[in-house]
């Protein structure tokens, strides 16, 4: 086994100086993302890469020594994805953080990995584009980290995933082109159907199978007109549910349909006093940007919809100020209830007609085990975000919470549903993606990482 000490030298020779880390403190805080209890382990080093042949450079190193690389965006994963495996290089990309190109004639971007999602969509937004992925981390969170995991966000409902914005990808990767080799996948042309899709194998591939280092992003242009937003109320989170399930099943596309429950909405207004009324059991947030009369048919008919299944009260609106304390809540959501104890994160996805179901079993269960929840959802698509609140350091509480969470996923699969929607398998999930998949299909998911990574040099453990 490769000693630290030999590893950091070898590393050290083909690097300069400032790209290597050793510190313990700062590589202990480079080896985890947000993820609650996923286990992390000790890193030999970390490399903070700035351009593709450090990248490079540390891939062939690593595989020369039998050393796994753990490739990290800004760390705001939430199912321990970028967490460090035994005596491994923690690979740090959010300093290739650069906005490589923009092609306003062609909708096209090209951007370093380590660009932080905000960053790209203001940049594109100074051509009149629209870049739409929008994880509610986008603050924070790469472009990097978006492909490997295949971020969702709040507009996927209308506007799709991370996989449907990425066009092409530059990857170092190993396996049967040698590790250390960088190579261009994928294409920047609106269509292309030459060889296999292997752009799509790597969109949400969680850095198993090679380091991106730079993408190419398909853009959109700026939305126009004033988006509507519609506001419903609701006694319980099963109505609110059914709602959805109405708004589906009527045709009806908001870009938006997102689900918090109260303990959300009281989380944030404790801690941000943006003055929101949190006395109703869950809030329906949509939003519509089809411009003109057709948008206003389809709020008026979301909103018909919200009243016909039970909401207390249904507002519409076009001012934005009190749409927007509201979106801030959603997005806030999470930091605030992290401020309570140790929140873990479920990610469960199931078909929308079936989200009053989970609902209901996600009660159930959270009542069966004494765990504190709070629910938000990107419950357009059937997304749903429980998250399991503990008091820190009760371990009992913990125990129960970990349970719950793999009944969550038990129920998402008899539901028809994945254990995951946008989060990624990581380390929190590999069970109950065990339990989801045919195993055929495992099979043939091991076969391809075999191929493509025989050393095991990308992630080991993930996914
Ligand atoms: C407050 C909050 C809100 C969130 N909201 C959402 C949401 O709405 N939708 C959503 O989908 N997620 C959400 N997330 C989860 C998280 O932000 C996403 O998974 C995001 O895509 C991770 O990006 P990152 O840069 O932080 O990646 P990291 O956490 O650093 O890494 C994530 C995974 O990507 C791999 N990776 C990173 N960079 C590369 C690279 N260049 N090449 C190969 N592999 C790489 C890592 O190894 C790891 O497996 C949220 C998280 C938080 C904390």
């Amino acid at each position: 086994m490769t000693t630290a000490s030999v590893l950091v030298e070898a590393l050290s020779r083909g690097l300069p100086g400032d790209r290597v880390v050793t510190d313990p403190d700062v590589l202990a805080a480079m080896s985890h993302d947000e993820a609650e209890w996923a286990p992390v382990g000790r890193a030999a080093a970390g490399v903070r890469a700035r351009s593709e042949a450090d990248v490079q450079y540390v891939v062939r190193t690593c595989a020369e020594l039998g050393t796994a690389v753990v490739p990290r965006g800004a760390g705001t994963g939430l199912s321990g994805g970028a967490n460090a495996v035994g005596g491994c290089v923690i690979l740090d990309l959010s300093q290739m953080n650069q906005v490589i190109e923009i092609d306003a004639d062609n909708l096209v971007a090209v951007v370093q990995p380590g660009a932080i999602n905000n960053d790209v969509k203001a940049a594109v937004a100074e051509h009149g584009l629209w870049y739409p992925p929008d994880p509610a981390s986008a603050p924070w969170s790469t472009i990097g980290g978006n492909v490997a995991t295949n971020a969702g966000g709040l507009c996927c409902l209308k506007y799709g995933v991370t996989r449907d914005y990425v066009l092409g990808l530059r990857a170092v990767v190993g396996g049967p082109v040698g590790y250390g080799e960088a190579v261009r996948l994928g294409r920047r042309t609106t269509k292309g159907v030459a060889g296999l899709d292997l752009v799509g194998l790597f969109v949400g591939s969680e850095g198993t199978l090679g380091v991106v280092t730079e993408v190419t992003l398909r853009l959109r242009p700026a939305p126009a007109g004033t988006p509507r937003t519609v506001v419903g109320a609701f006694a319980d989170l099963v109505s609110a549910g059914q709602a959805v399930a109405q708004i589906t099943r009527r045709g009806l596309t908001p870009a938006v349909l997102e689900l918090l429950d109260q303990a959300c909405l009281r989380a944030v207004e404790d801690w941000k006093h943006l003055g929101i009324e949190a006395d109703a059991a869950a809030l329906l947030l949509s939003r519509v940007d089809t411009p003109g009369d057709s948008g206003a048919a389809e709020a008026e008919a979301i909103a018909t919809t919200m009243t016909g299944t039970g909401a207390i009260w249904v507002e519409q609106s076009t001012d934005d100020a009190e749409a927007e304390a509201l979106f801030d809540a959603r997005r806030l959501a999470y930091p605030a209830l992290e401020r309570l104890g140790p929140v873990l994160t479920e990610d469960v996805c199931v078909p929308r007609s079936k989200v009053p179901a989970m609902l209901e079993q996600i009660a159930a269960i959270a009542a069966r085990h004494g765990v504190q929840i709070a629910t938000i959802a990107h419950a357009g698509d059937g997304n749903l975000h429980p998250l399991l609140i503990t008091p820190p350091g009760d371990d009992a509480a913990r125990a129960a919470a970990q349970a719950a969470f793999e009944e969550f996923l038990d129920a998402a699969i008899a539901l028809g549903g994945t254990v995951t929607g946008e989060h990624g398998v990581g380390i929190l999930k590999r069970d109950g993606m065990r339990r989801e998949l045919d195993p055929g299909s495992l099979a043939l998911q091991s076969a391809v990482r075999q191929a493509l990574d025989p050393r095991g040099v990308f992630n080991p453990g993930k996914g």
